[in-house]
């Protein structure tokens, strides 16, 4: 059976990641400079104009889930009373804390425990989750906890909705300010706002690579690749290393190699990763010669709207036009642009049991597309951490016969 093939630079990004962690260890050691926890598409580039180095929680229950010690933390959040129904991000790392563990300690030597920050930063523009999970170590550690309340199942994005979260925004300067001692530098933040947009548009011509047929990227490598533009925007070491994989990426094009050997069909992946089951699923789809050629998931950090010359604005309206803050008639026109884009032959539907805002196939919404573009789909039951929420047999099940579907 072919071997699913490895970027050269994954290398590198096993130095950045732990780079990343050591800096931030050091500093909640050293006690300068501050740490502020964000939440994925939280407000990181307004962070680091205040001068702190930003630790991103999901970041950390993504490894909890694709290192399987998930399973063995939920019941601990759960014992507290997080119910096993809400973000098994949440419950996965509360959990892990509760139980005294974090796989950083198993992977970095010399870091004992995930960073207390001086600071627990949220943009509810994904979920109400992120604020109660970030309001648990809040009364945890007695730190603060701030945020922007964001809108929901938002239409067209209007100079309303971008005013409203920009004035959210600089009160929340203020308030970590009135916190935290630390200021808001205004040509830091147009900086940090360059090197975000940089590290965008590189991560998504990382993403668009995948156009090519036969595509050198799964989205598979998509979620291991996405690190940096997750836990590093904003900074110039993300921005070279994307410069870095674009360059192997398009070597491999003029080269010639597909990620899936015999390509013959090309999927969506709709929803979160199923993280505990990366590799048996990569290796799935490389058995049925099919490639998931792109997804929402690592599409979620794009933000072209950041402008440096209007940074508040800008940061603003790239946080609410975010997919996850969308109405479904706005994903609907978003999957025709992908289609468009990818030529995908059909689209896999995570149904994410502990995620309703990342799964998108509780309202009619795949067979609306499907209706009116030919596309056929399936939906997979499972859940990013909870592995209890997924039957194994029965995807594999599913998804051989809808390939076998497409191959007729
Ligand atoms: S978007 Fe889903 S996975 Fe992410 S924090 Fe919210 S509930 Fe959890």
């Amino acid at each position: 059976m072919a071997e699913i093939k490895k970027l050269e630079t994954a290398k590198l990004m096993k130095k950045v990641m732990a780079d990343h962690f050591y800096e931030i260890d050091a500093a909640v050691k050293s006690g300068n400079p501050k740490v502020a926890w964000c939440t994925s598409v939280g407000p990181a580039e307004l962070l680091r104009a205040m001068g702190f180095l930003v630790y991103f929680p999901e970041n950390h229950a993504a490894i909890l889930g694709a290192s399987r010690a998930a399973n063995d933390c939920i019941p601990a959040a759960n014992a507290i009373g997080y119910s096993p129904e809400i973000c098994s991000y949440l419950t996965s790392d509360v959990g892990a804390y509760l139980k005294g563990f974090t796989p950083l300690a198993k992977i970095y030597d010399g870091i004992d425990s995930i960073p207390k920050p001086d600071v627990l930063v949220y943009n509810t523009n994904q979920c109400r989750d992120v604020k109660d999970w970030f309001e648990w170590y809040a009364r945890e550690w007695k730190v603060p906890c701030l945020g922007i309340e964001s809108f929901v199942n938002v239409g067209d994005v209007t100079k309303d909705h971008v005013d409203s979260i920009a004035a959210q925004m600089k009160k929340l300067a203020a308030d970590i300010t009135a916190a935290t001692g630390n200021k808001m530098d205004e040509d830091l933040l147009k900086e940090t706002v360059r090197l975000s947009r940089k590290c965008s548009d590189l991560w998504k011509d990382v993403l668009e690579i995948a156009t090519n047929k036969p595509s050198p990227l799964t989205f598979f490598d998509g979620t291991i690749h996405m690190g940096p533009a997750v836990c590093l925007r904003g900074t110039q070491v993300a921005v070279d290393y994307y410069e870095t994989l674009l360059k192997e990426l398009r070597g491999w094009v003029a080269q010639g190699v597909a990620a899936v050997t015999g390509e013959r069909h090309r999927i969506y992946w709709e929803g979160m990763p199923i993280w505990g089951k990366l590799r048996e699923n990569a290796k799935l789809f490389l058995g049925l010669e099919t490639c998931l050629v792109a997804s929402t998931y690592c599409n979620s950090w794009i933000f072209t709207a950041l402008d440096p010359d209007d940074p508040w604005n800008s940061m603003a309206r790239a946080y609410t036009e975010l997919f996850i803050v969308r109405d479904d008639d706005f994903k609907g026109e978003y999957y025709r642009r992908m289609l468009d884009l990818f030529d995908f032959d059909g689209i896999i539907f995570h149904d994410a049991k502990t995620c309703p805002a990342n799964s998108n196939c509780r309202y009619g919404l795949p067979q609306r597309f499907s209706k009116e573009t030919g596309i056929p789909f399936i939906t997979i039951d499972g859940d990013l951490n909870d592995l209890r929420c997924y039957s194994e047999e029965q995807a594999i099940t599913k998804i051989e016969a809808f390939i076998e579907q497409l191959d007729g």
